[in-house]
């Protein structure tokens, strides 16, 4: 099963989405729908409210009287804490049932309209969002949905921005133009990143790097996609995991690298990754945890380092990004190195330079991926020295 988020500001075409989605066989769970679902009459959330909020909240025919309770609610922050603790954990509680419920090679879409406003981004594999300019979707909402100008613009800003919306989306879907191109656009991430991340999720198939060696420039969003997969990290981890970080070449701006997010997870014993509970949650989340265990090189003491530190290398099913999260239990030396790295190269210009100068010519000499790694190691303990020098002339300690 895979979990996607999906959200968008009023007016961004949401339902038209996951109404396409719907149709290419996602199973579609519409947070409004469930929000309606829990308070129909007869259910113990109307009576509660009822019995709160007074018989003034009901209609003639025992309904809910949506605009009357809105008025209570709506300047009234205590009142509408009640409300919610009537209704968010049976809403809660609604939308896990039917997602436990969906067929084990379901892709499960959840239709949220707050997304990104209840901060539950991490709670998916992906989160899609509908991407639409405001003043497009002011135009849309008063002219197919009937409202006026004021009150378009008066529930667009009650809601998140569209920069806060963007920071939140894996996928952005631009619905700027016709509904037949937003529809190509549903359909290409359909075939191309959801229908084969689930596949990857149920087989056990993790998305690795390729072993064609490919050293792009340095892409300004590798820092947002990084605090996302963390997020959903440590949401899955809890504290199981000790921290969470982004390391490695695209975690330090202006340097080259392999298209490929390194994140790095410490924890007390990599055993804990064998644990039921914990794979559950990280395969929830879209990460997969390999059987086979790595080795990162020691480069503590004399001598040449040798590869003698385990460790697990994550990954997720995600076709649409190369994801490697290293698991290090805390008595490797390893954890504190690569934050080490990063923060010196971060510091350092001239070191910044001297290391894409090495990725261009090991990279020049048409090496594999893999001998690519193996032939920085010579480099890297050389500049393990330079950066501990760093640390002790600076006092740098890992955050
Ligand atoms: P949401 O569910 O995000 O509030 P809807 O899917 O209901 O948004 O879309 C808002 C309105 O805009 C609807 O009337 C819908 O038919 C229309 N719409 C959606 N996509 C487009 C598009 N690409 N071009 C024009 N109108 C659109």
């Amino acid at each position: 099963m895979l979990r996607v988020g999906l959200s968008g500001g009023i007016g961004s075409g949401k339902s038209t989405v996951s109404a396409r989605l719907a149709e290419l066989g996602a199973v579609v769970v519409d947070a409004d729908r469930v929000a309606r679902e829990v308070v129909e009459p007869g259910t113990p959330a109307l009576a509660e409210i009822a019995e709160r909020f007074g018989p003034g909240v009901l209609t003639a025919d025992g309904s809910l009287d949506r605009a009357a309770l809105g008025a209570i609610v709506f300047d009234d922050p205590q009142a509408r804490r009640d409300l919610e603790a009537i209704t968010h954990p049976r809403i809660l509680a609604r939308s896990r049932e039917l997602f436990t419920t969906a067929s084990a090679d379901a892709v499960v879409v959840h239709d949220i309209p707050l997304l990104v406003e209840m901060g539950r981004a991490a709670d998916y594999a992906l989160t899609v969002i509908v991407d639409v300019p405001e003043q497009e979707r002011l135009r849309r909402l008063v002219e197919s949905r009937g409202m006026s100008s004021d009150q378009a613009r008066a529930r667009i800003s009650a809601q998140a921005d569209d920069a806060q919306r963007r920071a939140a989306a894996d996928v952005l879907l631009d619905n700027s133009g016709t509904v037949d191109k937003v529809h190509e656009r549903v359909e290409a991430l359909w075939r191309e990143r959801l229908a084969p991340f689930e596949r990857n999720l149920r087989s056990g198939t993790p998305v690795r790097r390729p072993e064609e060696l490919a050293v792009v420039a340095p892409d300004p969003d590798w820092p947002a996609q990084a605090a996302r997969l963390l997020a959903r990290l440590r949401k899955a981890l809890g504290d199981t995991a000790l921290r969470a970080d982004h390391i490695g070449s695209t975690s330090v701006p202006g340097l080259p690298a392999k298209d490929v997010v390194d994140l790095q997870v410490v924890v007390e014993d990599l055993a804990v990754l064998d644990d039921p509970e914990v794979r559950s949650a990280l395969t929830q989340v879209g990460f997969l945890v390999p059987d086979r265990l790595w080795h990162d090189h020691d480069h503590q003491g004399p001598g040449p380092a040798v590869a003698s530190r385990p460790k697990k290398i994550l990954a997720t099913g995600d076709p649409g990004r190369v994801v490697h999260c290293h698991v290090r239990p805390l008595d490797s030396p390893a954890w504190r190195l690569a934050l080490l790295f990063r923060d010196w190269w971060r510091a350092d210009s001239d070191e910044r330079a001297a290391y894409a100068d090495l990725k261009r010519t090991l990279e020049a000499r048409g090496l594999s991926t893999s001998d690519y790694t193996e032939a920085k190691e010579p480099w890297f303990a050389e500049a393990a020295e330079r950066a501990e020098a760093w640390a002790r002339r600076t006092g740098w300690q890992p955050s």
